[in-house]
């Protein structure tokens, strides 16, 4: 259910695993994500298993529509019936939850415990590329949020050890972003999504992060689009007290 959790000085960052929730193969069994083809019944289910085994109310969790970009919407109550398309949310409303879905995406959770903002961002291969991450902080920063004082936690995503691109993509991202440079364990081009995240964070100032030591594909007990195609989506969360 949630594979990892962590408190700092009253933000609370959570990722999840495939296991706990009520969803059939090949979504089994906690899938988070609501436009996978699961059915909807299920997605609700687990949703409500989820929030509550974080202590939290799951209509008080704010879910995106995410696209690949670079947008940020600051929310401060859950959306209406329209979910923006955006990859990344931020709050300053203490006990409204952010959530991510991903499956071998990196889910990154932010939080400035004294200022008090939280915010959750989606960086796959392009979020990243486009600088999703970075237009969080931003954001962030603009409300109060201090980068030095910005805690940063990515969850399970896939490895730069599996993540095979062709030679033209690696040397494309790259230029963008160095340390995205990466290499198969058989040796052919690649790209560590995670690495850039972080390499991007360390120059904003965001000093304070950790990185989930799973990878999706290599985990059995985590969803990988890259692995199996048709699959669920784990979710990462982030609240304040
Ligand atoms: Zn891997």
């Amino acid at each position: 259910m949630i594979g990892q959790r962590e408190s700092v000085s009253g933000a609370h960052f959570a990722f999840t695993d495939r296991w706990g929730g009520v969803s059939a193969a090949p979504y089994e069994e906690l899938n988070l994500g609501g436009a996978v083809g699961d059915t909807p019944e299920a997605v609700r289910g687990n949703r409500e298993l989820a929030a509550k085994s974080l202590g939290l109310d799951p209509a008080q969790v704010v879910w995106m529509n995410q696209v690949h970009g670079a947008d940020v919407a600051v929310v401060d109550e859950p959306w209406g019936s329209t979910v923006p398309e955006v990859d990344a949310i931020v709050t300053v409303r203490r006990g409204l939850a952010l959530a991510v879905l991903t499956a071998d995406c990196v889910p990154v959770l932010l939080a400035d415990p004294v200022a008090g903002i939280v915010a959750a961002a989606h960086a796959g291969r392009p979020g990243m590329v486009k600088g999703v991450v970075p237009a969080a902080v931003r954001a962030m920063v603009e409300l109060g949020a201090e980068e030095d004082r910005i805690v940063a936690r990515t969850g399970p995503s896939v490895c730069g050890r599996c993540y095979e691109v062709p030679e033209a993509m690696r040397a494309e991202v790259a230029a963008v972003e160095p340390a995205a440079h990466a290499e198969t364990s058989w040796g052919t081009p690649a790209l560590d999504v995670s690495a850039g995240v972080h390499a991007q964070l360390d120059r904003l100032g965001v000093c304070d992060r950790a990185q989930a030591p799973v990878c999706t594909l290599e985990s059995d007990d985590h969803f990988s689009y890259r692995r199996d195609r048709t699959t669920g989506r784990l979710a990462g969360y982030v609240w304040l007290d």
